[in-house]
């Protein structure tokens, strides 16, 4: 049996004995041995801090994506080699598509996310500045900066690739180094994961450890700009919360635990109906994907009582069609716990719960196994013989167990969703949207997602048991009062916000974002005649002025159709409590604008692909005399791709220096010829 080796101090180190033994949840054989014997946990830390964070820190958010990229691509290419050893976990070819290339799924979103939504700099801007001085000269703004620590990640065994990929992409993305401590009984498909990302160069050195084996006096190492992100049961996370050292140095602690999640079945949501099929199919699959050791699982499934009799025995019917056991062959449909330790735990829980249930289904047909050898558990679907009685609601049975619960009344089911103490996510089931969305907000208070499907969405939802990266995965209370991904907000879990306040020149220069206010440079001509590379952040141009007519609004009516009476109609424009006469429509004031400020020759400008933040602050009457003040307010650089995006300010004022629009115009821009992959000889 090999033991599996640590990935600590930019090298692998073996401990120092055999460690734990791990099985093989089929076959029942070693796998590996675990052990963290003989790492010396400071100097794990000072590596992350010292080697790995200047690295990661010195790069923008879009080379970090560029490197989240990479890493999942690499790991796609990979992946047969992390499939054979899956099988290992008890997981079939499905389970491990979750895990393996769904981990892969998270890097690539956040890639991808990361360039979309971040600036290619150093630095995230929140939000809008404040102006906390009358006359502009004193502003505020709230600016996130990757911490100087170190993300530490705790993980279940369940999912051994997607359960770091999850936590590792936002961390880098932000900035931070990651030490991955991944649960023993699967550690050794984590450990060969790293192997691939390690062996691939792709990240700098420093950025991501590997702790395999129990993680020491790690905690006495960490400060107030480390974190650590738990998965796994709610009573490991009481422990760890409750470290000295967490408290004591206030480490961020973020916990995702186990959690009574429900899909409840809408009062219409009658048998026949599409949304009852949608109901069984999903309780079942909830109940045999990964068999059932994921912490969004239904555990919980909430009927009317009306529909309580048809959908035992829907479920019962459909479980009957399940095929369990080896999880390498393709025809199976559910296979192993990941050990015969688990599966004594869930038989365990069953014995609680059944206090208060009676058993529906706990037997089946294991397939080309030995289901003693093996961690083999039959599904085992339970009813309650009281709907509020406590085990339902409380133990977590982390296998393909899940127990049928009647209720009167739709606050009747709202009520019951609570008695779980917070959840990950509950689904539910109507083709009534009123019905789903008074359950809706009934159950909010206490998930982090809700899932509700009808009959339009059957082919489209993503499922009750899918945390996406885009969106926030997490509970409240009993689930662990943690959130993770929900695309940028996972990012920003490991970046400090500041308050920054100062004179808009030195605003400017912090965020690296042109700030009302600051300085503007005329001096270098039309801006537009600029490469991406010459312009400057705050070049701006002021423009000549244009003299608004009735003729202007006339003729923007005639040729856009748009005779809104406020531009057309004399009598009815002077009753107006708003404009008091007739004014300039506001597109025509943005087309006047761009006629004064665009360069009309081929230049470096390639193309206008929007507006952001659009605002008319005051009427524009027929006679008033129309500038433009444009700046440029925001540069990124599109790696490779030839071009930039430039955001530019564009402020719109009348004769009496009033400002009657604001906005910014978002433009790409060319590099210079040969420069970032702008082509040789590139007009400009
Ligand atoms: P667990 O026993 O709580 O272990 C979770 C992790 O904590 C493992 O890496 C474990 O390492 C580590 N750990 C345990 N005791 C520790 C200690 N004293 N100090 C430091 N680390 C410690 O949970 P599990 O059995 O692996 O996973 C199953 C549970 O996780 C279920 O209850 C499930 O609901 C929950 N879960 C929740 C989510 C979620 O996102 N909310 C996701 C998946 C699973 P060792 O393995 O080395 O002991």
């Amino acid at each position: 049996m090999r033991t599996l080796e640590s990935h600590i101090c930019g090298r692998w180190q073996s401990p120092s004995g055999e460690g734990f033994a791990t099985h093989h949840a089929v076959t029942g054989l070693p796998v590996a041995g675990v052990s963290s014997d003989g790492i010396d946990f400071s100097a794990v830390v000072e590596h992350a801090r010292h080697v790995g964070g200047p690295a990661l820190r010195a790069l923008t958010f879009h080379e970090r994506a560029a490197l989240l990229k990479a890493l999942g691509q690499h790991l796609l290419t990979e992946k047969d080699h992390l499939y054979d050893l899956s099988t290992a976990t008890g997981a079939t070819r499905a389970d491990s598509w979750i895990d393996i290339e769904g981990g892969a799924g998270v890097l690539l979103g956040y890639a991808s996310r990361g360039r979309r939504e971040l600036p290619n700099g150093y630095v995230l801007l929140e939000g809008e500045p404040e102006v906390l001085a009358r006359d502009g000269s004193f502003l505020a703004a709230h600016v996130a900066t990757p911490r100087r620590g170190v993300a530490v990640q705790v993980n279940a065994f369940n999912f051994p690739c997607w359960g770091a990929l999850e936590k590792l992409a936002p961390a880098l993305l932000a900035g931070l180094p990651t030490i991955v401590k991944p649960a023993t009984p699967t550690a050794f498909l984590t450990e060969a994961m790293v192997r691939l990302i390690v062996d691939s160069g792709i990240l700098p050195d420093g950025a991501l450890q590997l702790i395999c084996g129990g993680v020491g006096d790690l905690f006495d190492h960490l400060d107030g700009q480390d974190s650590v992100g738990f998965t796994g049961s709610a009573a490991t996370a009481a422990l760890l919360r409750t470290h000295p050292g967490i408290i004591d140095r206030s480490v961020r602690f973020n916990a995702e635990a186990d959690s009574l999640n429900a899909a409840l079945l809408g009062p219409s949501a009658e048998p026949g109906t599409p949304e009852f099929g949608l109901f069984i199919a999903e309780v079942i699959r909830e109940m045999t994907v990964k068999a059932g050791q994921k912490c969004t699982a239904i555990r919980r499934a909430l009927v009317p009582r009306s529909h309580l009799e048809t959908a035992t025995e829907a479920l019962a019917a459909a479980l009957t069609e399940v095929r369990v056991g080896d999880p390498s062959n393709p025809d199976t449909d559910m296979g192993a716990l990941v050990g015969t330790g688990q599966r004594d735990e869930v038989r365990a829980a069953i014995a609680s719960l059944c206090t208060t249930t009676d058993v529906v289904v706990d037997s089946c047909t294991f397939h080309d196994v030995d289901p003693v050898v093996g961690a083999f558990l039959a599904p085992t679907l339970l009813r309650a013989s009281d709907s509020e009685a406590g085990p339902v609601h409380d133990v977590e049975a982390f296998g393909p167990v899940c127990t049928l619960v009647g209720y009167d009344n739709p606050d009747h089911a709202v009520h019951l969703a609570a008695l779980g103490r917070g959840s990950l996510v509950a689904s539910i089931y109507s083709g009534d949207a009123d019905e789903a969305a008074h359950l809706t907000l009934g159950i909010a208070s206490h998930h982090g997602r809700v899932h509700v499907v009808d009959a339009s969405v059957a082919v489209t939802s993503t499922g009750h048991g899918s945390p996406l990266p885009a969106l926030v995965h997490g509970g409240p209370g009993r689930a662990g009062g943690g959130e993770e991904m929900g695309g940028l907000r996972g990012v920003r879990h490991h970046l400090q916000t500041t308050a920054v306040q100062g004179s808009p020149d030195v605003l400017t220069a912090v965020t690296g974002q042109w700030m009302p206010g600051a300085n503007r440079h005329v001096d270098r001509g039309h801006p537009f005649k600029l490469h991406f590379d010459d312009l400057e952040i705050g070049t701006a141009v002021r423009t000549e002025s244009h003299t608004v007519t009735l003729a202007d609004i006339e003729g923007f009516a005639e040729s856009t159709g748009d005779h809104f009476y406020a531009h057309m109609d004399e009598e009815a424009a002077a009753a107006s409590p708003i404009f008091g006469g007739r004014v300039a429509h506001g597109y025509l004031v943005l087309s006047l604008a761009a006629g004064l400020f665009v360069w009309p020759d081929p230049g470096p400008v390639l193309a206008n692909y929007g507006v952001d933040r659009c605002r008319f602050a005051k009427p524009t009457y027929p006679g008033d005399t129309l500038t433009v003040w444009l700046t440029a307010k925001q540069k990124t650089l599109r790696a490779g791709a030839g071009y930039g995006e430039v955001v530019w300010d564009a402020q719109v004022s009348n004769q009496d220096d009033e400002v009657v629009a604001t906005y910014d115009v978002l433009t790409m821009v060319a590099n210079r010829p040969g420069v970032n992959g702008a082509p040789d000889g590139r007009t400009a």
